[in-house]
């Protein structure tokens, strides 16, 4: 069996065409363009490259994206303080906090402030306790992406055996609470989990997010299993590697995502959606209110 890939990248440009697509039809229709801010504190190669992404996929979907480049020794104040004018600025639908943030910031206190209305990238603590109970407000984008990666396959959830490899905030727990609003049976394993292997095995559908290049092995995946590679790991010599064996797995499985250009455009494409869907319930409730 050869697996199929999964075209991250060509299902990503479907709905970010679908997003600048309703981006206009919404302008036309309100004169209100969505509007993302970005804050982006410190000099991280890797959130500038993150944000510099962001901002160019927004400008492509016709989204207004204004970024704020905060120096790394901020206060906490001056932080907070900018979140709260971005809560109350009409223009910004969408607010989204460059992580990871200094040592010395208040992550929590910070992700706390963003209005959940506002809170694109879905972390807030409030949108956490909604996706639990199904009641989802914004959906994390790189879990987010995953899902609308499955529907664009065609592939099946509800009843489905998942296991997520990977207990994060930001990709496995949201993962696993996202599957099981769609009905599947859901494990989730991470770092001191006992004979991965053992879990790995009985998976229908296996989402792969651990940040372990080589992680999950042919033998560990069972014969026409749905394998997904939310890994980003930059090796030695520079390369771009999932936490899966693609060679070899892509012999067991019968769809499986390339590292790169699987999950990776799917997050950002996501978040696109988000801005959007916020804007137009921005939109919906000052019409209620009037
Ligand atoms: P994280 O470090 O916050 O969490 C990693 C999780 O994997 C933890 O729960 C840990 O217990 C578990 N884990 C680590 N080693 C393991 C092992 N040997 N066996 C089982 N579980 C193990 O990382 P994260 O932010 O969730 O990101 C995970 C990976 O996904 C990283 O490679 C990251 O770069 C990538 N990522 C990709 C995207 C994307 O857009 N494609 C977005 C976010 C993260």
């Amino acid at each position: 069996m050869t697996a199929r890939i999964i075209d991250g990248r060509a299902i990503a440009a479907v709905i970010r065409a679908e997003c600048a697509d309703r981006t206009r039809r919404f302008e036309e229709r309100t004169g209100i363009r969505p509007g993302l801010a970005v804050i982006l504190v410190g000099h991280d190669p890797a959130s500038a490259v993150y944000v510099r992404n962001k901002v160019r996929a927004c400008e492509a979907a016709g989204i207004h994206s204004f970024t704020h480049r905060l120096h790394e020794k901020v206060e906490n104040e001056e932080l907070l303080n900018l979140i709260t004018r971005l809560n109350a600025d009409p223009s910004v639908h969408g607010i989204l906090v460059q992580l990871p943030l200094p040592a010395h910031i208040d992550m929590a206190r910070i992700l706390e402030t963003i209005a959940p209305s506002k809170d694109v990238d879905g972390f807030h603590l409030y949108n956490v306790g909604a996706l639990v109970t199904g009641n989802t407000v914004f959906s994390p984008c790189t879990p987010y992406g995953v899902v609308k990666l499955l529907e664009h396959e065609g592939i099946p959830v509800e009843g489905q055996n998942v296991v997520v490899v990977g207990a994060s905030n930001i990709v496995g727990k949201p993962m696993a609470l996202m599957l099981m609003a769609r009905d599947a049976t859901v494990a989730i394993c991470h770092a001191k989990a006992r004979d991965l292997a053992q879990f790995t095995i009985g998976a229908d559908i296996l989402v792969v997010a651990a940040g372990v290049p080589g992680l999950i092995t042919a033998p560990m995946v069972k014969k026409g299993a749905v394998v997904i590679d939310v890994g980003i790991n930059r090796l030695e010599d520079g390369k771009i590697v999932g936490d899966v064996d693609f060679a070899g797995v892509s012999r067991r499985a019968s769809h499986i995502t390339p590292v790169p250009g699987g999950v990776g455009p799917m997050t950002v494409t996501m978040l696109l959606v988000n801005t959007i869907e916020s804007a137009e319930r921005f939109y919906a409730a000052q019409r209620t209110a009037s």
